[in-house]
């Protein structure tokens, strides 16, 4: 398809003079419904919105000339030299009747490219990009549907972790992952490496023996003898979601259309955490619309995997940090499962509008666990997103505080902010304040069946949302502002929580009397209180009330690793040092970004943890995806 320029009239957005604001669509006449469409033309202050498909700036390919629709790896894993070896054969669609197609490529070799059936074709390798990879150029004709290249991945490939047997849970086989969000996929496979395009894939997987593959596809439940494994992906998918694991895995199902991924010596403890997820998949279809995808499986990882989770289709990879023993922090697998509907089946048309796969997943994310674990519960988890923005806020520069981004030049990854999760919450949570909870879940039950398989911008987004719910409703909301403005809006949804409160009574208590027993009822406290409690310790706690909270709740040797970071985080800035050997174990094991980041921030605030959180990271490195190291060698100024 040509990228294609829509200029909508007298359409949207913004401001009407009528100052009634309509909550419920009960209160909306049949009259007021006939006369918004004049009502928004009429309206001077409605400014026309150009809406341009905008060319992705994170590819250097010509998907707009000639598109992939899809793709066919047969690949070979392996573990000794820590490469992928092996050919991709991509279908093209030629929309232009160029003579040639572009393929992102990042760090990868490429030995020979065919057209069609075997036929050798002319390519060349374009000038190295830093950011974005090299252009595999190939020559082809109006004839050409297949282009077959065949590489090799190096050991610059960002994509891949290749752990050592001592990485993993069994301490006996070898594993390895990839991670393609945000544009990290080019760098495994060569492809049109943009979120523009959705492609089908198919693979065949050639690993050692003893080990299992698994794909973002049609999966298997056994591994077999020859060590070969075949996928399919029917539904099409943006590229970042292309994934695959290897390693001693076992499958367990928790339901008919649920299970887990992971080594042997975790998967009681996995089934047993995720034992939820089935009724999570049921919640979630009776939000928002019917199941997409077949199957909702989880793998759990090794601890160096840098996310909490991805949301690879059919197949979530999860960090085993959400194993915490009682279900604490399964929340994540909510997100996960949330981003079937928001950022898979209708996904963001490039990073700058990272906020509408966000934002939308955070939302229907505390919906599902509301409907599981009741509203206090969800009132937590949304209270302490608020608390996580208004950090952000703090250190995030103005153009970083916007939902629509301006990524051109920079890693998409810099975008991949609390802004646009938390802020893009709180936006939808103003939405559904503003319009009542039946009409807002309609909304977005509509939303993402008319744009399902399909990308958008924020501009049709909000195009979208003015036309069914907020013009019909004459709404004066400043959209805009909370759109294209840095900072957080006036008008955003104040969260009480009546458990942080009775948490927050506490803590006054204990700090006017400076009695560890002022501290009542702390048996009942969920893994959020906690989290609430510790995360709100006062700057000037001292080291003795520090040593006191420890010597009661054994914080620094916690087993939930949310927990462990947050009591981490507040040590290092109080100056409790009886961490100091946890911390460390603690860095050396885990590589997840969220938990990283602050954890060597906080160190590096003075030069002599500085110095400390280098020597640790210079060991701990090689336990870390390179997402999360790179993101380290910035913060701390170094190149491990
Ligand atoms: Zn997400």
């Amino acid at each position: 398809m040509k990228l294609y320029t829509i200029i909508i009239i007298a359409l949207s957005l913004l401001l009407f003079s009528c100052s009634d604001v309509v909550s419920t669509d009960e209160s909306i006449s049949v009259e007021q419904n006939l006369n918004t469409d004049s009502l928004a033309i009429e309206n001077k202050e409605i400014q026309n919105m150009e809406l341009i498909d905008e060319r992705d700036d994170h590819t250097l390919s010509n998907y707009d000339e000639v598109s992939s629709r899809h793709l066919h790896l047969d690949i070979e894993v392996k573990f000794d030299t820590k490469t992928i070896v092996g050919s991709v054969t991509h279908t093209i669609e030629n929309l232009t009747g160029s003579d040639h197609v572009i393929f992102d490529t990042k760090a990868l070799n490429i030995s020979k490219v065919e057209l069609n059936d075997g036929k050798e074709a002319q390519f060349k390798m374009g000038e190295v990009d830093e950011l974005l990879g090299t252009p595999l150029v190939v020559s082809i004709d109006e004839n050409t549907t297949k282009v077959t290249i065949y590489y090799e991945t190096t050991e610059k490939t960002e994509a891949l972790d290749w752990l050592i047997p001592s990485q993993t849970a069994g301490k006996e086989q070898p594993f390895m992952y990839t991670q393609g969000q945000s544009i990290f996929t080019r760098s495994w496979i060569p492809l049109q490496g943009t979120v523009a395009l959705r492609i089908t894939y198919s693979a065949k997987v050639k690993v050692p023996k003893n080990l299992m593959a698994v794909m973002s596809a049609s999966n298997p439940v056994h591994k077999n003898d020859e060590g070969i494994y075949e996928f399919n992906m029917p539904q099409p998918i943006p590229c970042y979601l292309l994934a695959l694991a290897v390693g001693d895995l076992e499958f367990a199902p928790i339901d008919q259309r649920t299970g887990v991924y992971t080594e042997p010596s975790m998967l009681a403890s996995c089934v047993y955490e995720l034992g939820d997820m089935g009724t999570m998949v049921n919640e979630a279809e009776k939000l928002y619309g019917a199941y997409q995808w077949e199957r909702f499986d989880v793998i759990v990882l090794p601890p160096s995997f840098p996310f909490g989770g991805m949301e690879n289709p059919r197949l979530t990879f999860a960090t085993p940090t959400i194993i915490a023993g009682d279900r604490s922090l399964v929340s994540l697998i909510a997100h996960e499962l949330a981003h079937s509907w928001s950022g898979n089946l209708v996904t963001n048309s490039s990073w700058n509008d990272f906020w509408l796969n966000e934002g939308f997943t955070v939302y229907f994310e505390r919906r599902i666990m509301e409907a599981i674990y009741g509203k206090d519960y969800t009132d937590m988890l949304a209270l302490l997103g608020y608390q996580d923005l208004l950090e952000t806020l703090e250190t995030a520069t103005p153009d970083m505080q916007r939902l629509k981004l301006q990524l051109k030049s920079q890693h998409p990854d810099d975008g991949m902010t609390d802004i646009a999760y938390e802020k893009g919450y709180f936006f939808l949570r103003l939405l559904e304040e503003q319009v009542g909870r039946d009409n807002f879940d309609a909304f977005l039950m509509e939303y993402f069946d008319s744009h399902k398989f399909q990308t958008i911008t924020t501009e049709k987004f909000l195009v979208y949302l003015n036309e069914k719910l907020i013009v019909p409703r004459n709404i004066d909301l400043n959209i805009e502002e909370w759109v294209y403005e840095p900072g957080l809006p006036e008008n955003c949804p104040k969260v009480v929580s009546k458990n942080f409160n009775a948490v927050d009574a506490n803590m006054v208590q204990f700090y006017e009397t400076n009695d560890i027993s002022k501290l009542i009822d702390t048996d009942k406290w969920s893994t959020h209180e906690w989290l609430h409690f510790i995360r709100n310790l006062k700057a000037e706690t001292t080291v003795e009330q520090m040593t006191m909270l420890d010597d009661a709740f054994h914080f620094t040797q916690s087993g939930n690793s949310e927990i462990a970071a947050i009591w981490f985080q507040r040590s290092i800035n109080i100056g409790y040092d009886k961490i100091d050997k946890e911390l460390k174990a603690f860095l050396m094991k885990i590589g997840r970004r969220k938990f990283l980041m602050p954890l060597y921030t906080a160190l590096a605030a003075t030069p002599e943890g500085k110095e400390k959180a280098i020597a640790i990271f210079k060991e701990a490195r090689p336990n870390y995806h390179y997402v999360s190291y790179n993101s380290i060698n910035q913060l701390l100024g170094v190149n491990f």
